[in-house]
């Protein structure tokens, strides 16, 4: 609460409107016993009385009433029937909007249709219409604003539930025996509350504004009981004699629905989840850089990362997601990062080209040389050129990254002509040629489909195509194989190969699986809770692993045809990076720790290609080179 507090107070109109709000309410609700004329009681001789004129600090009006307290009381009133005008429209609305989307198919169409009958009339003619059925009074006008406006709550409520009544945890709710009405309470309904809610705190202005106008037309309340309506209507004959009496209920209806949309606003951008996460602009464009120094420059490579470190600032917490890391990736090589989910692969292959959002991500160390330039803090202008022309990311789920609602051909040749001035002709020339590359067949005909069309492994041989498009140098694949089944996860793994050895492309290849990094990688590199703890060539890694951590990955592969062998996994879990213990990170879950793996700094230390953190290694390095 308090921290909802703070970000709409953040919004500076929000929090005027929230004050101003807060008065006027109070006002209303004090009303009874503040020391008011009575608001009835009529006094001719004091007709048309200024402002501030004795015992009268607002005058009087045609009858010679107190308007202060008649604004008051009126307030009241117009405050109440808006507020519960809302209300019940919200919960109708809601309602038919949850139970019309929740249940889809016939009842979602029935009702939905009534709803847009209801729509199609102009809702003030409506009100109107409804009140002349009923008769004018306070209470058929209440009626008449909650049911013109119960269309506005179902027809959101009813986008939002379709949304959510499709989702993995209403189905597992359903698998898990759960009756109709208890997902319409405890699944859909907490999900669609902070929507009603914001739908509410932006209409309710509009409702007492819309109640005003019936009152104002006759049809609200009756005299002698004013509302802000009302009071206006009555003050319409003497507008030009003494404008006060139309003038201080006007000000008055201005206030309320001013500050309720401003107050309003306020909460919608306090209740998005991205607001509330502190994360209040978007994410820039480039990551944030600030470290104090640049290390120096050593042997360029094509790749070469140095003593990476990048953090996230949460608030108080700083999550070390990537610390140290240092690696080269030469033309024509595939390097492969692995380590567990978490280990910090993702920020690793994200912070070469400033890809990790900020905030909250910030690199605050280290450099990363493409062909001797230093990409850390370099201009945006430098990592647009180079983002997806020289160094190209391959995803995981390429339904995520490919635009549902454009066809695969169109959006190959935006990949290429957003680098390149080509024409379209040509864009799509190259688009077949590339779908070609990736062993796509009949690529003519494919250049039509919409990602929705294609197959798990033909959209990932999409996103491949697209990485190619501008032949980069370098692609960097994070975790590309994981959605896909491993028939389908063999045939990318050998295409990569293919395109590397085709076109010397140096590849940098996340998983979490060593089966793929045999299969692929020239060199290894093992991460654990953002550090490297082991690197080397492939082969003499898995021949003989020198860290714990290593062989117990290892281990974790299962091998076909090697007979029964007992799967080990590693117990416990990997360590949070807001909070990493001294010494190893490993150390914990290692049973060859001891009191020195848990203290002080464990440098990686090597033997040629060979680099291992660790003082108890399983074996020592010279055996092994
Ligand atoms: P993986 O090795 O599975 O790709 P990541 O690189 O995605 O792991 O994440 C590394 C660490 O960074 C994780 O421990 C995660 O908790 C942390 N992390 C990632 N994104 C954020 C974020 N936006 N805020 C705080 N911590 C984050
Ligand atoms: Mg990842």
């Amino acid at each position: 609460m308090r921290a909802f507090l703070k970000l709409l107070f953040r919004n500076r109109l929000a929090g005027v409107g929230a004050v101003v709000l807060t008065i006027i309410v109070l006002l209303a609700l004090l009303t009874p016993i503040l020391p008011l004329h009575p608001p009835n009681e009529t006094n001719t001789a004091n007709r048309f009385l200024r402002p501030l004129a004795e015992g009268h600090l607002l005058g009087t009006d045609h009858l010679g009433r107190d308007l202060l307290s008649r604004l008051l009381w009126g307030t009241r009133l117009s405050l109440a029937v808006g507020f519960a005008a809302a209300v019940i429209a919200a919960v109708i609305g809601a309602a038919i909007g949850i139970i019309a989307g929740y249940a889809g198919g016939r009842t979602d169409n029935v009702t939905m249709r009534g709803v847009d009958m209801l729509m199609a009339f102009p809702y003030i003619l409506l009100a109107l219409a409804i009140v002349a059925v009923l008769g004018p009074g306070l209470m058929n006008a209440l009626i008449a604003v909650a049911v013109v406006n119960i269309p506005f709550f179902a027809r959101n409520i009813r986008g939002i539930t379709v949304g959510i009544a499709h989702k993995e945890f209403v189905d597992a709710a359903r698998l898990a025996g759960m009756g109709h009405l208890r997902i319409l309470t405890t699944e859909v309904l907490p999900n669609v509350v902070p929507v009603i809610v914001i739908a509410m705190s932006t209409t309710v202005g509009w409702m007492i504004l819309e109640t005003a106008g019936l009152s104002f037309l006759g049809l609200g309340s009756q005299p002698p009981r004013a509302d802000l309506g009302s009071m206006l209507g009555e003050a319409r004959s003497a507008m030009i004699t003494a404008p006060h009496t139309s003038l201080v209920p006007g000000a008055m209806i201005l206030l309320i629905v001013m500050s309720i949309t401003l107050l309003g606003d306020g909460v919608r951008d306090a209740l998005d989840p991205r607001l509330k996460s502190g994360a209040l602009s978007r994410p820039l464009p480039a990551t944030v850089v600030e470290r104090d120094h640049v290390p120096a420059t050593r042997g360029a490579g094509l790749l070469d990362i140095q003593n990476l470190e990048t953090q996230f600032q949460v608030g108080k917490r700083v999550y070390r997601a990537v610390n140290d890391v240092s690696l080269t990736l030469e033309p024509g090589e595939c390097l492969g990062i692995i380590g567990e989910s978490g280990s910090g692969k993702s920020v690793t292959a994200l912070s070469v080209m400033g890809l990790v959002a900020s905030p909250p991500g910030v690199i605050t160390g280290g450099a990363v040389r493409y062909r001797g330039d230093d990409l850390i803090g370099a201009k945006y202008e430098r990592l647009r050129s180079l983002r997806g022309d020289r160094i190209a990311y391959i995803f995981q789920d390429p339904l995520a990254t490919l635009h549902p609602l454009y066809r695969v051909g169109d959006q190959l040749a935006e990949a290429i002509r957003s680098h390149h001035a080509v024409s379209q002709r040509e864009a799509r020339r190259r688009a077949i040629a590339l779908l070609k590359d990736v062993r796509i067949p009949n690529a003519e005909n494919r250049l039509r489909s919409y990602p929705h069309e294609l197959s798990g492994g033909m959209r990932q041989r999409v996103g491949i195509a697209m990485a190619l498009a501008n032949e980069p140098d370098i692609i960097i694949a994070d975790e590309p194989t994981t959605a896909l089944d491993v028939t389908v996860q063999a045939q990318i793994l050998a295409l990569l190969d293919d395109l590397r050895r085709e076109r010397g492309l140096a590849i940098l290849f996340i998983t979490h699986d060593f089966g793929v990094v045999g299969q692929l990688c020239d060199r290894v590199a093992v991460m654990y809770a953002g550090r490297m703890v082991e690197e080397g060539p492939t082969e003499a890694v898995l021949r003989a692993p020198a860290h714990p951590y290593t062989a117990r990955l290892i281990a974790c592969v299962p091998e076909l045809g090697e007979g029964r062998r007992e799967m080990a996994a590693i117990p416990g879990l990997p360590p949070a990076v807001d909070d990493l213990p001294p010494g190893c990170a490993f150390a914990p879950r290692c049973d060859k720790a001891t009191d020195a793996c848990r203290s002080g700094e464990i440098v990686l230390e090597g033997r040629g290609a060979r680099k291992v953190r660790c003082i108890h290694p399983e074996q020592s390095l010279e055996k092994t080179a």
